[in-house]
């Protein structure tokens, strides 16, 4: 069990309280109620609320959530916003948004499979930008884990796709290397994971072979979740 009450004391949690810089109460401690059966993104997201649990708090314009669609049968997860997706407080709409856009919607075009990106659910795992689009720490992922955990408990899809190596340590807690770990299935509690590159690293010109396996790990992704 990951989840512990929010009347329970500031002792109880002390690795998370560790964490805290400087909380402008005691309430900052504490986590919310957590993982109810009928827990909801509108509740996460209640709980969420103006965040001051890490620093992450202190540069940020918006708490990015997730969006789309909220009862998906696949749910894309990403690492952190960056600054289009602070800027318009949603996940995915920069340069690498549109990739992934791209690649979703040519990929279940191509494979005869009718969805499209908006039926979909995508999040990441920090929900607020990392200064400098730096990789979110460890601590921060912790802190900020428990609500992506909540999400996809609530949305509970047939896969989750993890886009980079920052989605998949929060998802299956491994060291190995995205190379290694890509195009295979893995879990995440009962619910298969595939893993695959971030779209910014596709970006990259050079990637021209990652492309091509990560187009390949996607039709294996939708063909799983749609057939
Ligand atoms: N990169 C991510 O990991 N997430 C976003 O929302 C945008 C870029």
């Amino acid at each position: 069990m990951i989840y512990q009450r929010s009347n329970a004391s500031a002792a109880v949690r002390p690795a998370i309280a560790k964490l805290v810089p400087k909380p402008a109460s005691a309430r900052d401690f504490v986590l919310p109620d957590l993982a109810p059966d009928d827990d909801t993104l509108h509740q996460i997201r209640l709980d969420i609320g103006d965040c001051r649990r890490c620093r992450l708090c202190e540069a940020r314009k918006s708490i990015v959530f997730g969006s789309g669609n909220e009862r998906s049968s696949l749910v894309f997860v990403g690492e952190g916003p960056g600054a289009d997706e602070d800027e318009q407080g949603l996940p995915f709409v920069g340069r690498a948004g549109q990739l992934l856009t791209q690649m979703i919607d040519n990929t279940a075009t191509k494979e005869g499979i009718p969805i499209r990106r908006a039926d979909v659910y995508i999040c990441n795992v920090v929900k607020c930008r990392p200064p400098e689009n730096r990789t979110p720490l460890p601590e921060e992922m912790e802190i900020c884990g428990q609500f992506l955990f909540r999400q996809l408990m609530a949305i509970k899809p047939k896969a989750i796709c993890a886009l980079g190596a920052t989605a998949m340590k929060a998802l299956l807690n491994t060291k190995e290397g995205i190379t290694k770990s890509r195009g295979k299935w893995h879990k995440w509690r009962d619910i298969p994971v595939m893993i695959t590159y971030h779209p910014s690293y596709l970006l990259r010109q050079y990637n021209q072979q990652a492309k091509r396996e990560a187009w390949e790990d996607l039709k294996t992704l939708l063909h799983f979740v749609y057939d």
